[in-house]
């Protein structure tokens, strides 16, 4: 082989920050804090910090590897760690703070994390982590001395204090990109958390593939609002993506409902939000109880939804009511996490609304460097119909090849693909559609029902807030659908008219056999739909007929 003559310059996430810090320095971050007021700085000043967080980790005996913790909201320190861990060469570990107590716990000890930076919100928890967490040598409070609490966390270091007593000379250390730069457990609705360990060059990879016109489409004209937690896969890499085109960043803190989110849309003109369904919907609700005009008031222009599956009616109500374009996307913890993105093509010019609306359903196309397929119960593929559905497998380089410390585990097929657990069909545009989760899917006599594709039949319906469909036993047809219904505040849906509702939009022998209300829905940590809890709390639930 003839080899290329091109320079081998590792990929690095302080090359990021340092390329922000230079060539978009006075882009700003903007944060709520958790001491409460806004806060604003530039990718120079994130530069200048990260490069004291990384000379503090160092005075504290930090080496290359050690993984350092984080329990954090989005806002400008956890920016700083984000460099300042990486940059060194250390492991930044993100934890999701809404996890149970025994989960973090788990997660700090499975991880052998050294040290643990948190914001004033986890106090509390973190008094108690630090009775079992045996291994952490301290913990630090991501906030100044004026607001440091009464608190009862032994050795309690002071975030402010260690930036104030180290220097901004810094050289970034140059390694090898392979390197493990950041670690992200999984939510574990089922079993414990497992880890996702990322590496300097997939975080890097999967920047460049984000900011990409139709990736995610990121760069230095977009403000961005991050609803999506530093907690959740990296903020679905959007730290990485603003500091590589220069994007404003607007970091939410720990207020996430309708209200706060709309003022920081409003306040900061913000051009493009990221978030789960849940969210927007606290947010679409917020609008509708209080008659906001926000396609008066905002510049928002495109909202990227993924985590779960974007309802029609939720796209639809961005578009009529805000002016913007819902960008559908899918991927996962496993995936750094985008695997796909619903960005029109060519064909699509000149659709309807209702047409687009069919389009934006989709959770996308493949981006480049992520390959699919759609397989079979014995892994054969499926035709890309858009009809067959099958289990979906990923390959490409910013995808795990395993979990953190989990021994003996084969995670591949032989040709190297991911099972991501997602049942899906792939249409012949490359759209693909993700149906269930496999353990979700209903087993109707055989054939298969999409639980997703009910809910969102369902929550068009306008006294609908939130819907959730689960398999319930079934004599005759092994399982069938049992739809769960949140109504909005005053309405009085019955279910005859829910049903009613239903027809001639799913197929007919699709229609749940019964609904069920309930006050609230349970909510995995990252804000998915519980299913394991409601068919616990179904258990014992008959339905009619069956
Ligand atoms: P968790 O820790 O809860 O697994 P992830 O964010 O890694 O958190 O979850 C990934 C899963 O979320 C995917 O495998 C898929 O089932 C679901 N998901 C993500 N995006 C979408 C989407 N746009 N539509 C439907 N499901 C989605």
């Amino acid at each position: 082989m003839l080899q290329g003559l091109m320079q081998d310059r590792p990929l690095l996430i302080s090359s990021l920050i340092e390329h922000a810090a230079r060539f978009h320095s006075q882009a700003e971050i903007v944060s709520r804090t958790c001491e409460g007021p806004m806060h604003r700085c530039t990718y120079a000043d994130i530069g200048r910090r990260a490069k004291r967080v990384a000379n503090a980790l160092s005075g504290l005996g930090v080496a290359t590897g050690d993984r350092i913790a984080t329990l954090a909201w989005n806002g400008y320190r956890h920016m700083e760690l984000y460099y300042g861990v990486s940059g060194m060469g250390a492991v930044l570990h993100t934890i999701n703070p809404r996890l149970f107590p025994e989960q973090v716990e788990y997660i700090v000890r499975h991880a052998e994390d050294r040290f643990v930076f948190f914001d004033l919100s986890f106090v509390p928890l973190i008094e108690k982590l630090a009775q079992a967490a045996t291994g952490v040598r301290a913990f630090v409070l991501m906030t100044d001395r004026a607001h440091l609490p009464e608190c009862d966390i032994p050795g309690l270091l002071c975030y402010e204090d260690l930036l104030a007593a180290a220097s901004d000379e810094y050289e970034w250390p140059q390694f090898d990109e392979h390197t493990a730069s950041s670690l992200c457990y999984t939510s574990g609705t089922t079993g414990n958390p497992k880890g996702v360990l990322y590496s300097h060059r997939s975080s890097v990879l999967h920047s460049w593939a984000a900011c990409a016109a139709d990736g995610l489409g990121i760069g230095a004209a977009e403000t961005l609002l991050l609803v999506v937690p530093m907690f959740h896969v990296n903020a679905w890499g959007m730290p990485y993506a603003g500091a590589m085109s220069g994007a404003r960043l607007v970091m939410p803190g720990p207020a996430l409902d309708g209200r706060s989110v709309y003022e920081l849309l409003r306040a900061e003109k913000v051009t493009l939000a990221l978030g789960v369904p849940t969210v927007w919907l606290m947010l679409l609700q917020h609008v509708e109880a209080s008659g906001l005009r926000p396609k008066e008031e905002l510049c928002l222009r495109r909202v990227v939804i993924g985590g779960s599956s974007a309802p029609r009616a939720m796209s639809e109500c961005f578009e009529t009511q805000f002016g913007a374009f819902v960008v559908h996307a899918w991927g996962m913890t496993e995936m750094s996490p985008v695997g796909t993105v619903c960005n029109l093509l060519p064909k699509h010019q000149g659709y309807t609304l209702e047409q687009r609306l069919t389009v934006q359903e989709k959770q996308g196309r493949a981006i480049y460097g992520v390959e699919m397929k759609v397989v079979d119960d014995d892994g054969r593929r499926l035709p890309h119909d858009g009809r067959t559905a099958g289990h979906l497998l990923v390959r490409g380089p910013w995808i795990t090849s395993g979990y953190y410390r989990e021994a003996g585990q084969d995670l591949l097929d032989a040709d190297g693909f991911f099972d991501t657990g997602d049942v899906a069909t792939i249409d012949a545009d490359g759209y693909m559609q993700i149906t269930d989760r496999a353990k979700d899917v209903i087993k109707s006599g055989g054939e298969w029902i999409s639980s997703i594709t009910l809910e969102n039949a369902a929550i068009a319906h306008p006294a609908v807030a939130e819907a959730a469909v689960i398999a319930a036993a079934h004599d005759k047809w092994q399982e069938r659908p049992l739809l769960i219904i949140v109504r909005k505040p005053g309405q009085t849906l019955t279910r005859d008219e829910m049903l009613q509702f239903l027809q001639g939009k799913v197929a007919n022998w699709w229609i749940p056999d019964d609904v069920a209300f309930v006050h609230e829905l349970p909510h995995t940590a990252t804000g998915k739909l519980h299913k394991l809890r409601l068919r616990e709390m179904f258990r014992d639930y008959r339905l009619p007929g069956g």
